[in-house]
């Protein structure tokens, strides 16, 4: 059986690469870009492109921002409180508790969290950095809102553990959130519960 031209069977090798995209899938969204009329290729190509050069993560809070900006809009945003930082594992989760619009603070994002059986340890994410930056700081308050998993409150407590000797305030957000759920998956409602009801640690 004659195989695929490459250029085609290239596209569908890298859709498969994809988290949920399947060998069908992929051929389906090969087919789609190939046989279109319109220019979604050369638009997917550009953003593409320019999804690594064009972005880069904020040096004080590992956010994704412009490249050509060192630090995000909410870390240069005079407006919000410097003494609290609220801790989530990835960048959409900024994005999702700023949508509730009632956190007024920092936030630092660590790109994962411990996972002994994938070999991701303290190293692997942004935790010492996160140390650096309340030791060196005027902090006043570390919200905790990895997710609500077995990796999430490892890590919440691992954290926990490292600014145990600094002399602040530590919480953990509410168990509104069901267990196992991702932050990024809750409703807005389920968030601002889970935020307003933080607790100590
Ligand atoms: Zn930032």
């Amino acid at each position: 059986m004659a195989g695929l031209p490459e250029p085609v069977q290239n596209l569908i090798n890298a859709f498969e690469r994809l988290p949920g995209i399947g060998p069908k899938t992929a051929s389906r969204l090969t087919f789609f870009l190939l046989r279109g009329k319109d220019d979604l290729p050369e638009k997917l190509s550009a953003a593409l492109a320019a999804l690594r050069s064009a972005t880069r993560l904020c040096s004080i809070c590992f956010n994704i921002t412009l490249a050509e900006q060192e630090k995000c809009e909410i870390c240069t945003d005079s407006r919000r409180e410097e003494s609290i930082i609220c801790v989530v594992e990835e960048p959409l989760d900024v994005l999702m508790l700023e949508r509730t619009g009632i956190f007024n603070g920092r936030y630092h994002v660590l790109h994962g969290v411990l996972s002994p059986i994938e070999g991701i340890g303290p190293d692997d994410i942004r935790i010492r950095q996160l140390v650096e930056r309340v030791k060196g700081g005027q902090i006043k308050e570390v919200i905790l809102a990895t997710n609500p998993s077995m990796e999430g409150d490892a890590t919440a407590l691992y954290i926990r553990q490292q600014l145990a000797d600094s002399n602040i305030r530590i919480t953990r957000l509410a168990r509104g959130l069901p267990v196992g759920s991702d932050l990024e998956y809750a409703d807005q409602n389920t968030l601002l519960r889970a935020l307003s009801g933080r607790q100590e640690m």
